[in-house]
């Protein structure tokens, strides 16, 4: 409808443009070098339209034959983008299906139409890592990490070739730089906490710790756990024994149920001459988790004491659980020390019915013999074979089993993987 009302005002004006010109004759002569032209006014305006409508296509043909090279030049650039990026395609297609030798030929094609935009280069990676070409591949990370948006991903790339090649030092500076521009990602948080822990870079950990902790990358709980650990650890290092005992304690206070936290608490309040206040602190942490180690820190504080003296504070380390089967097994060694026989009897007496563990038939032996009873004490020690195994620190993620508590596991190194537990066979009978 728009375009026929165009048309009919088009046609108007044109009629009553020949009209007007009709009703205003004239004559037009023109004398030009030696041409003598004389014609109408009408015929000249007619002319002179026709000239400016040669003129405008002549124009409009001789701008596209001068911009004809950019037009076939952009034509070429979009097919080869296109190529290019059918090449990266096939090429990741290839490296999801595990294809080395498809994916590197695409990776290859891709970069001869594309340069070497951030895709090729993290697909020649991928690629090179598919095809074992380890250099290769840190080549491209390499030239990855120049470009500010794809460094962090060739930080991961790097990181994983330098873990894979045990270079901890490279990768750990890997770690650093990747948290420096991504601090919230968790992998990042994952993989530098661990490499931190194998530094032993405690402080540089519990810092990390701290902080992620505030970003909800790790939960309270968890974190307040893993501070303890970093904490104990570094009071174990520290070479100040005011300092450690202060780390220590602070580390007992995050977690009063770990008792290698009271432990070097204790030892630290020993060094520096504070040994009633390390022994109240054994028995707050008896309290809260009876376990055989605390009674051999008590041991230790006590050292050179007499045996009666000593039964009496492992009776008083004991009080805050006193009919816990580690209390028991931790008087009847203290009595049985002291030649208490008939205490360290009646200690142990509830333990000794259905399958005893293996450290109480020993104990139970060594009280007959000591009482003199030797074909009983024999007894007792014939029964080790189907004894029930004794606790032991078991790792969570191998299965490792030690006698000492550790905050990584001395097999896998996995941190804070070690739990008290009985494990299927008892340490004793794995050492015949
Ligand atoms: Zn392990």
């Amino acid at each position: 409808m728009l375009r026929l009302l165009r048309y009919l005002a088009g046609v108007g004006l044109l009629v009553a443009g020949a009209v007007w010109l009709a009703d205003r004759p004239g004559a037009v002569s023109m004398n030009w070098l030696g041409w003598q032209i004389e014609t109408s006014m009408p015929v000249l305006m007619v002319l002179l339209l026709l000239a400016g409508f040669l003129l405008f296509w002549l124009a409009r043909i001789f701008g596209f034959l001068v911009g004809m090279p950019n037009v076939f030049g952009r034509m070429l650039a979009e097919r080869k983008q296109r190529k290019g990026y059918e090449a990266l395609t096939k090429g990741l297609v290839a490296v999801a299906a595990g294809d080395p030798k498809e994916a590197l030929r695409q990776a290859r094609q891709a970069d001869s139409y594309l340069g070497t935009p951030p895709l090729s280069l993290l697909l020649a990676a991928q690629a090179a890592q598919l095809a074992g070409d380890e250099e290769g591949a840190t080549h491209h990370f390499e030239a990855m990490q120049k470009r500010p948006e794809t460094e962090f991903l060739a930080l991961r790339g790097l990181l994983t070739q330098s873990l894979k090649k045990g270079e901890r030092a490279k990768a750990l500076d890997y770690a650093r730089k990747a948290y420096a521009l991504k601090p919230d990602a968790d992998w990042v948080f994952a993989a530098l906490s661990d490499l931190l822990i194998e530094d032993k870079a405690w402080e540089e950990a519990l810092d990390l710790t701290a902080k992620a902790a505030k970003r909800h990358l790790i939960g309270d709980v968890a974190a307040k756990r893993r501070k303890a650990l970093l904490t104990l650890e570094a009071a174990m290092q520290a070479s100040d024994a005011k300092h450690g005992a202060k780390l220590a304690q602070t580390a007992f206070d995050l977690a009063p149920d770990l008792p290698a936290a009271a432990i070097a608490a204790a030892r630290r309040l020993k060094e520096t001459g504070q040994e009633a206040k390390a022994a109240r602190l054994l028995e707050k942490a008896w309290k809260a988790n009876p376990h055989p180690s605390l009674h051999q820190a008590m041991m230790g504080l006590l050292e050179g004491e007499e045996a009666l003296k000593q039964e009496l504070a492992v009776e008083r380390l004991v009080s805050g659980a006193a009919d816990h089967p580690e209390s028991r097994i931790a008087v009847a060694r203290a009595a049985l020390k002291a030649r208490l026989w008939g205490k360290a009897r009646s200690s142990l007496a509830p333990l000794t019915a259905n399958a005893p563990e293996a450290r109480v038939i020993a104990l139970m032996a060594a009280i007959d013999e000591g009482e003199g009873k030797l074909s009983d004490s024999v007894v007792w020690l014939r029964r080790l074979g189907e004894a029930t195994p004794d606790p032991a620190w078991v790792c969570s993620s191998c299965g490792h089993t030690c006698e000492d508590w550790s905050s990584s596991c001395p097999a896998c190194h996995g941190f804070d993987a070690l739990t008290w537990k009985r494990p299927e066979r008892s340490l004793q009978l794995l050492d015949v």
